[in-house]
């Protein structure tokens, strides 16, 4: 073969992985309109293995989701989930890798996520956390939960082979000891609980400051290194967009629970009056979720925390 012939087929692989990237990523965000609202039709809680970029995974549903890094030469995993998910997870990894587990990282506090992880210590995996999570976990002990074997104070790399994975700490927002992830190079955050795309999950956390939230999502913004997110519950994979959204979502609702505080109302008679714009109305758990988030606010703004 020629040297144009080869440059020819090797610019006609690339379109070709282009375009079935692309393809990918409409399907996923297609997808994602129909799961919109309350709507329960698909098998949303059916776990999968979504690779979303090269080597970097999403594993798990709808109820939650860990990011998954395989190097050349090991394994990164975040949050375990609990001890059944963890062993579903381990079942799905090594049908895709026979590398060693190195690291397990917490990306926050809650049970939710962090219980189960001696499946993938007891196959050597050293447990990181940033060192806030210590507190919570040692106030609220879990029989499946194992304490971190490190933990950080700040911003840490930890590279296997041709991977480094970047642990970045943005202070308080969804709690005090959030972990945002990123792969050096690559354009997918590992945002966990501080964005879940298109959905209102807002009500029932008293651990997370508004505010510090959305100073944290706007220095997140304001980063041009990345252009796809990923959360730790809902859909596999987001563009940047859903971030934003999330963000705006914040600010609308601090907005409107101010206003009808201003105007006099307070508690049930507040909550219940609390409508946000259409678009907002349009996410996944809005009803559901509403009147517990405009709650949370409330209390934000009399409590001061
Ligand atoms: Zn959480
Ligand atoms: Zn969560």
């Amino acid at each position: 073969m020629n040297q144009v012939k080869i440059k020819k087929n090797l610019e006609m692989n690339i379109m070709k992985q282009h375009y079935m990237y692309t393809l990918r990523s409409l399907i996923l965000f297609i997808l994602s309109f129909f799961i919109l609202k309350n709507s329960y039709s698909l098998d949303i809680y059916k776990k999968d293995m979504t690779e979303v970029s090269d080597g970097i995974y999403s594993f798990g549903s709808f109820s939650a989701r860990s990011f998954i890094v395989i190097s050349n030469t090991g394994i990164i995993i975040t949050d375990p989930v609990d001890p059944i998910n963890a062993q579903e997870m381990l079942k799905a990894i090594r049908k895709i890798s026979d590398l060693p587990f190195r690291y397990v990282v917490y990306s926050h506090q809650h049970w939710d996520h962090v219980l189960g992880g001696k499946v993938f210590k007891d196959l050597g995996a050293e447990i990181i956390s940033h060192s806030k999570c210590l507190k919570h976990f040692q106030q609220h002990k879990h029989d499946d939960l194992i304490l971190p074997d490190r933990t950080i104070d700040e911003n840490t790399s930890l590279t296997i082979g041709n991977k480094t994975l970047n642990l970045m700490y943005f202070g308080k927002n969804h709690g005090d000891c959030t972990l945002v992830m990123q792969v050096d190079g690559d354009d997918v955050l590992y945002v966990n609980d501080l964005v879940t795309p298109y959905s209102v999950g807002l009500g029932f956390m008293p651990d997370y400051d508004p505010i510090e939230w959305i100073r944290t999502l706007k220095e997140l913004e304001e980063r041009d290194n990345w252009s796809r997110m990923m959360g730790a519950h809902g859909i596999p994979i987001a563009p940047k967009e859903a971030l934003v959204q999330r963000r705006r979502l914040l600010e609308s609702l601090m907005k409107e629970v101010k206003k009808e505080m201003d105007a006099g109302y307070r508690r049930e008679e507040l909550y219940a009056r609390i409508q946000l714009e259409e678009e907002f109305q349009n996410m996944r758990g809005y009803d559901l979720h509403i009147k517990r988030a405009a709650e949370r606010i409330f209390h934000f703004y009399t409590m001061g925390w």
